[in-house]
């Protein structure tokens, strides 16, 4: 039995999901055909209240197609330091859109208004790049998992209103923050100028991701999901995927923060530990003394069958997700408090 906490991208569709993959009518998307994915499009455009949906393969497609609809090259991308649209999406900001970025240090990769205010160009300035853009993450992948509170999302947005900014969230996990706080997905749908969501995370579809947002938006968005060659034609064997993890998976996924709670609740007894960060949602990411041997420590878990990443010397992270069962947690936590 694999306990395999490295990311909740490594879930595995359920017999129930693939019944459903196995049943989908299927079209060619690219001429608009595809009646599954019509079908999870409107779906999710229903459940956030926006106007308009774009399946697309992946969370990096859905960031950076909407961080080139809402820049023209030259403009600047104000955003977190720990961002994933920074951090993790091959300098596709510069090389996709030709934009700049602007990097501020938020708290636990989440910004705040003073922060993003402080971060916007004078647009008369001719020496300064044109700010254009602010992508806020929830919950933040680098912060722990962290989850907004709702009031800081609306504040951000009054600024980036006010300096005529666009407003997109990278919600690879927004439905881990939806569970944890009593947040809805019509006041972010009214709130964000876009909206990216990812389906092949803790909800357990094998691939895919949402992009929302108005219908001119979209419509443009569609066309560069093209040259981005994310065109695909009979794919609503994963789009059925994707709906039955909108319908079945979202309020499951309390179990994955409470068993991350769990973890960190064991782990905090332990010596070795310095540090948690505050466990809100699936992720949690834990520091230890300078002194402790982590990749020992990582390595004597490996052989026992438990898998998960270091972030530095002395950091690692945990994720929980579907295919991590009470019975794994409970493996998981002997195995943690035999460990000295
Ligand atoms: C995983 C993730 C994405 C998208 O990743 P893909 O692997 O491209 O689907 C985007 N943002 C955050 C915060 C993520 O954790």
């Amino acid at each position: 039995m694999l306990i395999d906490l490295r990311s909740d991208t490594v879930t595995r569709p359920t017999p129930a999901m693939l019944d459903a993959m196995a049943a989908a009518q299927v079209g060619d998307d690219v001429f608009g055909e595809d009646p599954s994915i019509n079908a999870l499009e409107e779906l999710a455009t229903q459940m956030f209240g926006m106007e308009k949906a774009l399946f697309c393969p992946s969370g990096t497609m859905t960031n950076q197609i909407a961080i080139k609809c809402h820049t023209q090259p030259g403009d600047e991308v104000i955003c977190d330091e720990l961002s994933h649209v920074y951090q993790y999406e091959g300098g596709g900001i510069a090389s996709n859109a030709g934009a700049s970025v602007r990097l501020l240090q938020g708290n636990r990769g989440q910004l705040n208004a003073e922060l993003v205010s402080s971060g916007i160009n004078n647009p008369d300035d001719v020496h300064k790049a044109v700010s254009r853009l602010v992508v806020v993450e929830n919950t933040a992948n680098r912060g722990g998992g962290s989850y907004y509170q709702w009031e800081d999302l609306v504040r951000i947005g009054e600024v980036a209103r006010k300096n005529n900014l666009s407003y997109h969230i990278d919600g690879a996990r927004l439905f881990n923050a939806l569970v944890a706080t009593n947040q809805t997905a019509q006041q972010y749908g009214h709130l964000f100028d876009s909206i990216s969501i990812c389906l092949s995370k803790g909800l357990g579809a094998p691939v895919g991701s949402l992009l929302l947002g108005k219908a001119d938006f979209i419509k443009k968005a569609r066309r560069v999901r093209k040259v981005f060659g994310g065109g695909m034609r009979q794919a609503g064997m994963l789009a059925a995927a994707g709906t039955y993890a909108l319908q079945h998976h979202v309020d499951r996924l309390q179990i994955d923060h409470n068993h991350a709670k769990a973890i960190a609740e064991v782990l905090s007894g332990k010596s070795f530990i310095k540090s948690i960060l505050p466990v809100e949602t699936n992720i949690l990411i834990a520091e230890c003394n300078a002194d402790f041997d982590l990749p020992g420590f990582i390595n004597q878990m490996r052989e026992k069958g438990i898998l998960f990443f270091s972030l530095s010397p002395n950091r690692f992270r945990m994720v929980t997700h579907l295919d991590i069962t009470s019975d794994m947690i409970h493996t998981l936590t002997e195995t943690i408090k035999s460990f000295n």
